[in-house]
Formats: structure tokens, C-alpha cells, sequence
């Protein structure tokens, strides 16, 4: 029977990230996952995730951003694969707006290099904009796309090179601590021991976890795809950048440059979530979700709203309540560590979360700051 330094459940965007820095670590790693790899059915599909520093979310974000960034960087050399468009990035809504305020407080609390625009400026620079006059933006050179799907295959490749032993189409059907301390996993295929158990089964967290009291809720998410009328030419990635718009009334939205299928807008917050399961999550685009994008396009991206529908996608957010992540060691586990590096914005710190996974595992302690997103917080 192989033996294992540790055991990695799930090989998408995160768990793909900690199989591979654990064999550059020399670990001897088992991993396991339920589909092909970069497949459809999780959260890291679509093609494209925005990536920025200045965020929004809270200032603590922006070391490991940094980090990302130099490791994103790093993986795309070695994998000789593109892997982050950097586009510039716009944080769009009235000064008052979660997006635009906590932004510049990201921004000023670390010294990052941003602009602030006022509507006609926004107007001027990125014509298919129409802010109405009292909204402004934070733009940030640094902000872009990442490749969600390319990465992936970029960790799985680094992994397999440094020896790991990844395999699909293998399911978990449950996991276990041994009276040795060794993890004991049972797969649709067999059964593996290791000293060592990683978790990241993203939206399948909440029947993995061991944590029935982690309040994880799986929220259904549409991806929509619009050809503009007049071509995509004025959303090229040379002139339009990513964006996230803040209406202000718990509704926002974002977007990309044009990609070889169309251009790529999506809700981020709706404030009327709908609530799923990933085995049995609706992959059907209803009418009226499409007339409820276009709508919310119409004052903001005129010729974004009025464009054809090309293609819709969906997919799945694991949220906490207060959209921060969760990274830790099992809070009754200390041979396990657990990642739901979600809440629907995890994508971009898939490097850096593979490094924290990875040194989380060897040492029990990592060098990054993580106390955000303790898992005993709401235990
Ligand atoms: C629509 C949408 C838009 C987003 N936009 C952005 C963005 O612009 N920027 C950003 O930074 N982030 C974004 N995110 C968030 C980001 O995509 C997620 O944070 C990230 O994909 C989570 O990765 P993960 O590894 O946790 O999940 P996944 O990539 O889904 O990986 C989990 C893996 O575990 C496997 N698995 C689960 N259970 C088992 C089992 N029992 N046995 C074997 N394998 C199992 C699954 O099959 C899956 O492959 C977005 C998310 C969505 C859904």
C-alpha cells in the first residue's frame, strides 16, 4: 500500500494549489477528486476571476494579495502558461458605497497606488461607462483577470512534476481520525491513511467539514455572457478594464473585458440569495434572471444591456455570514486542515492559499495572517 505524507480532498482552485506546494515541499501527497480536473460543477469555472488589491473587503486582504500576485507571477513562468490579464480595475459607486469606501481604505492603510475619478473622468476614459454624476471610482493599474481553469491545470501539473499522486473520478465518501492519529479516507475506490488530511471540497464543505455548528450556506450563481451590439471592440482588454459596480442598495455587479466568446458580467451581491445544494444545484437560466441582469446593466453599461445573450454558466458561492473566508487547522482536529477560502471572492488568492494550506500542514503554523478567517469564530 503507497504511503502518504498527506492527503488533499478536492483538486479545484484551492485544493489544486495546496497539492502542489506540498510536493514542492517534498511531501508525499494523495489527491483526490470526484470529477475530471477544472471541471464545471464546483466554483472555479467561467474562465475568468477578478483579481485587484485595493479590497474592499478589509484591509487585512492586501499582504496576502501581495503575496498572490508574486506567486501568480511565479506559476505563470514556470508553467509557461497565461495565466492574469492585468487590465486596470474600477471600484464603481457613490463615495459612500461598501466598494468605493472600503477600497480607498485598503489603498490608503497600505500605501497602494490608485486614482480617484469623478463621473465625467470615468465617462471620458471608459466610454461604455454612464455613471450618473454623483458616483466616482477608485482605478487601480494592478487589477485584472485570472484564468480560473488554465490555473488549475497549472497546479496539477506542477504537483504531478514533483511527484504527487492525483487521481479523478474518485469520490470521498467519508474521512476519520484514527486512535494512531492517522486520517483514515474512504473513497468510492478504496481506503488511504495519512498523517495529514487537507480539506478544500469548496462548495461541498458543509457535508465534509465535520463542523455541523460552521454556518456554510451554498448560494446558486449566474454567469451571463452579451455580444454588444457594435461588436466588443470598445470592451477590448486594451481599453476596458474589470469592474465592480455598487448600486448602493445591497446590490452589485461585475464585469470583464471581452473574451473569445462575449463579454462576461455577473451579480456579486443580490441581497436575495438562492440557496442550493451542489448535487442538486439548478443549472437552468431562467427568463427573468437574464431580464434581471439586463436591467441592472441598463443605467450603468447601456450597450452591455442591450447586447445578445451569448452564453450562461452557473455556479456556486459557499458564504459565511460575514463574507470573510475560513483557513485553519480542524478546530478538533490538529492533524486537519480546512479551507473554504469562498464567500465568493477567494479565486484570485488561490497561490497564497495554496502556500498557507501547504504550511499549515508541515509546521501546524503559517507565516501569513490569517486570523480573519479563524474557523472557531463561529463555533
Ligand atoms: C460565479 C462565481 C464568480 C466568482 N468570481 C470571483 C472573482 O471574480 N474573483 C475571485 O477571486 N473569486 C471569485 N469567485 C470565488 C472563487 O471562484 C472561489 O473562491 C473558488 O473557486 C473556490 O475554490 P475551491 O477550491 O474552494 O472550490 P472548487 O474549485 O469548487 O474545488 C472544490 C473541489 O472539491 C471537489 N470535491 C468536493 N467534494 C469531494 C468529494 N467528496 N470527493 C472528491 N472531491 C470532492 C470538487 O469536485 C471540486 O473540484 C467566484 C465564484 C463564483 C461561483
Amino acid at each position: 500500500m503507497a504511503s502518504f505524507d498527506a492527503i488533499v480532498i478536492g483538486l479545484g482552485g484551492m485544493g489544486s494549489a495546496a497539492a502542489a506546494h506540498l510536493a514542492a515541499r517534498g511531501r508525499r501527497v494523495l489527491g483526490l477528486e470526484q470529477f475530471q480536473p477544472a471541471h464545471a460543477f464546483g466554483s472555479s469555472h467561467g474562465r475568468s476571476r477578478v483579481i485587484r488589491l485595493a479590497y474592499f473587503e478589509h484591509p487585512s486582504y492586501v499582504p496576502l494579495l501581495l503575496r498572490a500576485y508574486e506567486l501568480w507571477g511565479k506559476l505563470e513562468r514556470e508553467s509557461g502558461r497565461s495565466l492574469l490579464t492585468i487590465t486596470g480595475g474600477l471600484m464603481i459607486g457613490t463615495p459612500e458605497s461598501d466598494v468605493v469606501r472600503g477600497s480607498l481604505r485598503s489603498a490608503q492603510a497600505h500605501g497602494l497606488a490608485h486614482e480617484m475619478l469623478d463621473a465625467a473622468e470615468i465617462r471620458r476614459r471608459f466610454p461604455p461607462f454612464t455613471p450618473q454624476p454623483g458616483d466616482v471610482a477608485l482605478y487601480e493599474e494592478r487589477a485584472g483577470v485570472v484564468r480560473p481553469e488554465s490555473a488549475i491545470h497549472a497546479h496539477i501539473e506542477q504537483a504531478n512534476r514533483d511527484g504527487a499522486d492525483l487521481r479523478f473520478d474518485e469520490r470521498v465518501l467519508d474521512w476519520q481520525v484514527r486512535l494512531s492519529g492517522d486520517v483514515e479516507v474512504r473513497t468510492t475506490r478504496g481506503s488511504y491513511e495519512a498523517p495529514r488530511l487537507v480539506l478544500a471540497p469548496g462548495a461541498w464543505a458543509p457535508g465534509l467539514f465535520h463542523l455541523p455548528m460552521l454556518p456554510l450556506e451554498v448560494e446558486r450563481q449566474v454567469l451571463y455572457w452579451f455580444d454588444p451590439p457594435g461588436g466588443p471592440a470598445p470592451f477590448a482588454a486594451e481599453r476596458f478594464p474589470i469592474y465592480i459596480w455598487d448600486r448602493g442598495d445591497g446590490v452589485q455587479f461585475y464585469g470583464f473585458p471581452a473574451d473569445e466568446r462575449g463579454v462576461k458580467v455577473a451579480f456579486f451581491r443580490t441581497g436575495r440569495a438562492t440557496r442550493c445544494t451542489p448535487d442538486a444545484v439548478d443549472r437552468v437560466v431562467q427568463p427573468n434572471e437574464v431580464r434581471a441582469m439586463r436591467e441592472a446593466l441598463a443605467p450603468c453599461i447601456p450597450t452591455l444591456a442591450a447586447g445578445q445573450l451569448v452564453e450562461t454558466v452557473t455556479c456556486m458561492y459557499t458564504l459565511t455570514p460575514d463574507h470573510h473566508f475560513v483557513i485553519g487547522v480542524h478546530p478538533h482536529h490538529p492533524g486537519v486542515v480546512i479551507a473554504s477560502p469562498c464567500s465568493g471572492h477567494g479565486y484570485k488568492f488561490a497561490t497564497v492559499v495554496g502556500e498557507i494550506l501547504a504550511e499549515l500542514t508541515v509546521n501546524g503554523v503559517t507565516r501569513h495572517p490569517i486570523e480573519l478567517f479563524s474557523p472557531s469564530r463561529f463555533l
